[in-house]
């Protein structure tokens, strides 16, 4: 009977796992289909604080996982498949196996949701991202876009104002989603200009494979241009990685993990970390603080146990 497995490898997983192996839990890390999670397809990462001139995000990844490997953690390239909670412990499919835990730390992540259109991975990190708190500074003076009508591309426009020459809002309606307040700080604002009733067609992209310009197509009318942005922030939203435990673990309308006390998700010895079970902040600092506590509310609970 494994201890402590942790579904997922990036920040909240990986700070779970320094912990839990620091505890002498020598805690089994299922590194999850994207290791290393959001932060290893993120460029500088300036906002980790302890990084005056910013750290790369998949270097910042490598050396939490170090860190973890020193003390005992142990990784394998593997998901959860399915959970079936029992009494005191929790059985978890894995490759197709069923293992056997006293707790499970859940840190799988959300994965920002992206357009669909060709060579999109590809240039994620090249002129095109989800973030950008992460992201913004870098396009300094030049025009950018964000996609999408909700909360989050209001308030990624409004970021981007710092630094961006002019950033156009993007979206496929002419209407947003988005609360009354955010959409007004967003349309009031000088250097925001919204771009209704349209979608992209697709990226292009200068001798260095970075992002120039994008496609439109205005979904009314059918006419097409091409738009010249350094940068295109998609803010459509996320989905929370939860395929394998939604049915069994409680979920809020928008199907990110519910926890009731600290951590603790309904089922005892289940815990859920980071953005899997935060629709709100989305950092990597605090899913870095919730794999911390996410460890240390397993610790305690694995003590009501004699093994
Ligand atoms: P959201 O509210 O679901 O909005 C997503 C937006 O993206 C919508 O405008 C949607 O268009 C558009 N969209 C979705 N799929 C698209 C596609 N394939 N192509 C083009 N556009 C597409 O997501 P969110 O803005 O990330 O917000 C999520 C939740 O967090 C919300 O409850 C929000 O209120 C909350 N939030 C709050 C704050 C805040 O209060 N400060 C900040 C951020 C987020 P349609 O409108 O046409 O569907």
């Amino acid at each position: 009977m494994e201890k402590v497995i942790i579904a997922g490898s990036g920040c909240a997983g990986l700070t779970a796992a320094i912990y839990a192996a620091r505890a002498n839990f020598s805690p089994l890390v299922l590194e999850g289909k994207e290791p290393g999670g959001q932060l290893s397809t993120t460029t500088l990462v300036e906002n980790f604080p302890g990084f005056v001139d910013g750290i790369d995000g998949p270097m910042l990844i490598m050396n939490m996982k170090a860190q973890a490997e020193r003390f005992g953690a142990r990784f394998a390239y593997s998901s959860v498949e399915e959970i079936d909670p029992q009494d005191g412990f929790i059985r978890v499919r894995i490759d197709g196996e069923w293992r056997e835990t006293r707790t499970l730390i859940i840190a799988s992540g959300a994965s920002a949701k992206y357009l669909g259109l060709p060579e999109e991975k590809k240039l994620i990190g090249h002129g095109l991202t989800s973030c950008a708190t992460c992201d913004g500074a870098f396009y300094r003076n030049v025009p950018v876009c964000v996609i999408g009508g909700g909360d989050s591309a209001c308030e990624e426009a409004v970021f981007l104002t710092r630094f961006a020459s002019k950033v156009y809002l993007i979206h496929r309606r002419d209407t947003l989603r988005a609360s009354a307040i955010m959409a007004e700080r967003a349309l009031c604002h000088e250097k925001i200009e919204p771009i209704w009733d349209t979608t992209l067609t697709g990226y292009e992209t200068d001798e260095q494979g970075e992002v120039r310009a994008v496609g439109l197509v205005n979904v009314k009318t059918g006419a097409t241009r091409e738009l010249e942005v350094k940068c295109v922030f998609v803010a459509i939203g996320h989905t929370p990685n939860t395929a394998a435990f939604g049915d069994k673990l409680e979920t809020d309308a928008g199907g990110y993990l519910l926890r009731h006390q600290g951590t603790h998700t309904n089922i005892p010895g289940v815990f859920a970390a980071g953005d899997v079970a935060d629709p709100v902040y989305r950092q990597a600092i605090t899913a870095a603080g919730q794999g911390c506590a996410a460890a240390l509310d397993a610790e305690r609970y694995l003590a009501n146990f004699g093994d």
